[in-house]
């Protein structure tokens, strides 16, 4: 199944991918996810919200255990950070029917649609929307850098934007979700653990600071004459990491859009994403504050997740499938935690990641490490099937 998708919407300069939501990347990969389900003789569906399910069972009959995880990636990201997810699901399933297991109630296989929002800025769409987190309004409303909106996207892949909305038809299938995901950290590196297993998801959002200016022409403007946001945006860049520092808290601004984007030219508009997380919900409220006034910016929040802890009876039954596995917490946003959010048992497991690095190329997991995840949830997906 690796060797299917590893050169889909892979950069072969860089070796990054780049698998926008309803790229051409993207739909190559969700026609794969079509074809593997096929070839297993699941049932597959897309949801009103273009989220994909291949199940193995009737879920309408009884809600089913769901594993699974994404196929788009961040703009130069890594192989492992959602296809490992799907891959070790098909994989897992593929083990317990070669065991001769048989599931006493539905199992259930996802690929969630955008949950990088790589393209359209906020993530987790698919999730979002399924769950009514997100108004299909403004969903339909957001637009990428070629000034194209979802709702356009949508059209032009075949679907109709005007289904997006809250689906309780396909939550009601959805008994109990579990995303096995390549670890964005060190932890496991540093427990000499293979495979962990997630208590909590930190409390994360992130924030458009729009610049405003005056374009004007690089070379004959007086400095004195001048009104550059990129100044305001730099000093704002600078004061963040420091009030990073003071919180406790994480923020980086990791993407901007200048206008004109010229190199002869003083921007008139600089526009830039802050991304802000940490352990204390109330210290990333205080930094964003302290820098909204700071900047002088219009701030606009694009997406704001609380506190996400884990359904701890399920965490039990999964750390305990999985041997005994650490449990730790996790700074990176899932589609685990907006179902948990929505109020569906959710579950984590994580899978080691030798260099720590995620949303880059660098990103990686060892094969073994990778086999250890598909045993661990074939044994979680055994506990939950089996009554
Ligand atoms: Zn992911």
């Amino acid at each position: 199944m690796w060797g299917a998708i590893e050169h889909l919407g892979r950069d072969g300069r860089t070796r990054g991918y780049l698998r926008d939501a309803w790229s051409p990347a993207d739909l190559e990969l969700r026609r794969w996810f079509g074809q593997e389900a096929a070839r297993r003789g699941l049932d597959l569906r897309e949801d009103r919200n273009g989220n994909l399910w291949a199940w193995w069972g009737d879920p309408s009959v009884r809600p089913g255990v769901v594993t699974g995880s994404h196929l788009d990636s961040v703009r130069q990201g890594g192989a492992f950070d959602g296809p490992l997810g799907v891959v070790s699901a098909f994989a897992a399933l593929d083990l317990l029917r070669a065991r001769g297991f048989r599931p006493a109630r539905p199992l259930g296989i996802a690929c969630f649609t955008d949950e990088e929002g790589a393209r359209f800025g906020v993530p987790c769409v698919g999730s979002r929307l399924l769950t009514g987190i997100l108004d299909p309004d403004r969903a339909r409303a957001l637009t990428d850098d070629e000034g194209d909106s979802l709702a356009e996207v949508l059209r032009a892949a075949g679907r109709d934007p005007g289904a997006l909305g809250r689906d309780e038809e396909t939550l009601r299938h959805v008994g109990v979700f579990v995303e096995l995901h390549v670890e964005q950290g060190k932890d496991l590196i540093h427990r000499d653990a293979p495979v962990g297993v997630a208590s909590a998801i930190w409390p994360h959002g992130r924030w458009r600071f729009d610049f405003h200016g005056q374009a004007n022409h690089a070379g004959t403007t007086r400095l004195a004459d001048r009104d550059d946001p990129m100044l305001p945006f730099a000093r704002t860049v600078l004061h963040a990491r420091q009030a990073a520092e003071r919180g406790g808290v994480v923020a980086t601004f990791g993407r901007t859009r200048v206008s004109p984007n010229n190199a002869n030219a003083i921007p008139g508009l600089v526009s830039a994403w802050l991304d802000a997380r940490g352990g204390d919900e109330e210290a990333v409220r205080a930094l964003v504050a302290e820098l909204t006034e700071f900047s002088g910016a219009e701030v606009t929040v694009e997406s704001w997740t609380p506190v996400v802890d884990f359904d701890a009876v399920l965490r039990e039954r999964v750390v305990a499938a999985a041997g005994g596995a650490p449990v730790l917490p996790t700074g990176a946003g899932h589609d685990a935690g907006i179902l948990a959010s929505a109020g569906v048992p959710s579950a984590m497991v994580f899978v080691r990641n030798p260099t720590g690095i995620s949303h880059s190329p660098d990103e990686h997991a060892e094969t073994a490490d990778c086999h250890a995840g598909v045993t661990v949830l074939a044994a979680v997906l055994e506990d939950l099937c089996a009554s």
